[in-house]
């Protein structure tokens, strides 16, 4: 019997630990508790960077990617581009299992959500209409289609990655976000994608991301900790070797690094957390009832 573990990105994977350490201790299984977690996120109108209320792209409209993750079979589902669907993440799962696919997107995805049962709804909220009006790019030009520059202050980030250890020793993971906000219509970053946004293996560890997508996808960012982690790192070391080749990456091409973090965790409960330089990363780790918000390891290039 393992001592169960939830861990989540930013000060609002403390209401996704909460919910998820909650389920553990019952007897849930990783999966399902990072699931419950991460939607508990989606369905917070305070978080504007996830589910309901998230950020729209740069034509208004609130485009939503998430992918799951089982560690014990490697068992994964994902959506991405997908309108007017709070709970992308559960959508997910429904791919991974009613489907022979991994990921379905825009269009396709939400007509498979509708076939699913799940309800069509608008995530616009006034209060982030307002904030996408106030933080638009280009702000007073009538060019409003142009995109934010990747880690421009102006491009409010945030996913939320949970990922857990359940009493049975197995790991499970999820991932869910409205990506990057003032995002082009189309862009999908590394949320969904497995082995960039998130990865999860029993044999090995469980690790996710957040921050710019772009950065986390040219280093397939959650594979790379997790191999790490095979390699014998522990989840702090292999966190912070993935963004060291965040800031490498960034040094080739001669601009500062991106904004970006990274959580691990493996079947010993032991986690890591760390960010680049500017990122002020903060995550959340439950263990028994005991909930805490840390503050990621900033690792300058
Ligand atoms: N990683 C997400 C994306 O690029 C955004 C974020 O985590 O803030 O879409």
């Amino acid at each position: 019997m393992a001592e169960p573990v939830a861990i989540a990105t930013w000060v609002f994977g403390k209401t996704a630990v909460t919910v998820a350490d909650d389920l553990l201790r019952k007897g849930a299984s990783a999966l399902d508790a990072a699931l419950a977690g991460a939607q508990a996120v989606e369905d917070d109108p305070e978080v504007n960077s996830v589910g309901y209320a998230g950020l729209p792209n740069s034509i208004g409209t609130v485009s939503l990617d998430a992918c799951v993750m089982d560690g014990r079979t490697l068992n994964c589902g994902a959506v991405a581009g997908v309108e007017n669907i709070r709970h992308v993440a559960a959508l997910a799962r429904r791919v991974m299992e009613k489907t022979p696919h991994i990921l379905l997107v825009g269009e396709g995805a939400k007509l498979f959500a509708l076939q699913q049962g799940f309800p069509l709804e608008n995530l616009l909220t006034p209060k982030s209409l307002e904030q996408w009006e106030k933080s638009k790019p280009g702000r007073g030009r009538r060019d409003s289609v142009q995109p934010a520059p990747p880690d421009d202050d102006y491009t409010s980030h945030d996913t939320v990655t949970v990922l857990c250890l359940d009493k049975e020793g197995n790991l499970g993971g999820v991932c869910t976000t409205s990506g990057l906000a003032h995002k082009l219509p189309g862009r999908v970053g590394d949320s969904p994608l497995i082995g960039h946004g998130l990865y999860v293996d029993n044999t090995a560890g469980a690790a996710g991301g957040t921050g710019v997508g772009e950065e986390i996808i040219r280093i397939a960012g959650s594979l790379t900790i997790v191999e790490a982690m095979r390699a014998g790192r522990s989840p702090q070391e292999a966190c912070e070797l993935a963004v060291r080749k965040v800031n490498a990456t960034a040094a080739r091409r001669g601009v500062h690094p991106a904004r970006v973090a990274f959580i691990a965790l493996n079947t010993q409960g032991q986690t890591g957390a760390a960010c680049t330089a500017r990122t002020d990363f903060k995550f959340a780790v439950a263990r028994n009832g005991h909930i805490e918000v840390l503050q990621g390891k900033e690792i300058a290039p």
